[in-house]
């Protein structure tokens, strides 16, 4: 199937083509955030993004986590890395510049580098700080040939540091994804007091858009008292669709792939699919309200 919006690059396309999508749009942006480390982030970034690519939408994920796991994860080698989020925030260098294609159509990444760790002591009295993202990403949409993206995922490091900061900041929203264990909830409020820290003083829009269960063990009873737990706690906040541990989810980033393109029938990838129908409906009732 060939589609007109799959290369951002692609040349002037003929004027009686008629662009699918409006050439001036803003897309949304979710802050994929959670202070705790292995929880599902950068699994949820990978994959929510590239179920969304499959039903359509230009997906640029942005790696703001110095360990570059979303980035190694879509296959992306060191070296193809010149110009990382960190050019990016420090430096003033364009979004555009370090957007590169994936395997998947569609499905874009701005990469990171470990540079990013020493970024907070570089720019941390800079009056701009916290807005270095939200800057960049305002302009990626200007003046584009290609498709203009319509999801930026912003895939943020375990820490509530500038950087998760300046991921909420830009963001229309924030997506918690919460693995189902024992200490699911704890570190939960300190998160939720820093979007609300984060709307006062520097995003007035911001709002928890879901909260993602992730690693879901149907054997174990534990995993089912979490989910009532959490549903319980954050009611319909919680996205009807959970993530359940599967171990092609855990095998596909070291072949560089989402799981979606590693295995698309396993149970991982179909729980992505249905997570990003769940989240183009929830926008188009937010839109709709
Ligand atoms: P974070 O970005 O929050 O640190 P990751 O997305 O890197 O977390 O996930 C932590 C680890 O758990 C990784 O090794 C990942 O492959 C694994 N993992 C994440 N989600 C699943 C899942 N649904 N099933 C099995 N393993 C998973
Ligand atoms: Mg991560």
């Amino acid at each position: 199937m060939t589609d007109i919006t799959a290369d951002p690059n692609r040349p002037e396309t003929d004027p009686s083509v008629v662009p699918l999508v409006p050439a001036e749009v803003r897309p949304r942006i979710l802050a994929i955030a959670n202070q705790k480390g292995g929880v599902g982030k950068t699994t949820t970034a990978i994959n929510l993004g590239t179920a969304l690519a499959a039903i359509g939408e230009t997906v640029l994920i942005i790696d703001l986590d110095p360990q570059g796991n979303a980035s190694t994860g879509l296959g992306i080698d060191r070296r193809a890395r010149e110009t990382s989020t960190y050019d990016v925030l420090s430096g003033g260098a364009p979004m555009r510049d370090a957007v590169l294609a994936t395997a998947v159509p569609r499905l874009f990444i701005a990469p990171s580098t470990m540079d990013l760790s020493g970024l907070e002591l570089e720019i941390g009295q800079a009056r701009d700080r916290a807005f270095r993202l939200r800057n960049a990403i305002g302009e990626i949409n200007k003046n584009t040939q290609g498709a203009p993206f319509t999801y930026v995922l912003v895939d943020c490091p375990p820490s509530l540091n500038l950087l998760t900061v300046n991921a909420m900041a830009a963001a229309h929203a924030v997506l918690v994804p919460l693995q189902c264990e024992f200490f699911a909830l704890e570190g939960l409020s300190q998160l939720l007091q820093t979007v609300d820290q984060v709307k006062a003083a520097l995003n007035p829009q911001l709002t928890i858009h879901g909260i993602v269960l992730t690693m879901f063990d149907a054997r174990n009873n534990l995993s089912s008292q979490v989910v009532a737990d959490v549903r319980n706690f954050m009611g319909s906040k919680v996205y009807e669709t959970v993530i359940p541990r599967n171990v092609r989810v855990s095998e596909a980033p070291s072949y560089g792939k989402p799981v979606l393109v590693y295995d698309l029938k396993c149970v991982g990838s179909e729980a992505y699919l249905r997570l990003a129908t769940e989240i183009i409906q929830r926008e188009k009732e937010l839109k709709a309200s």
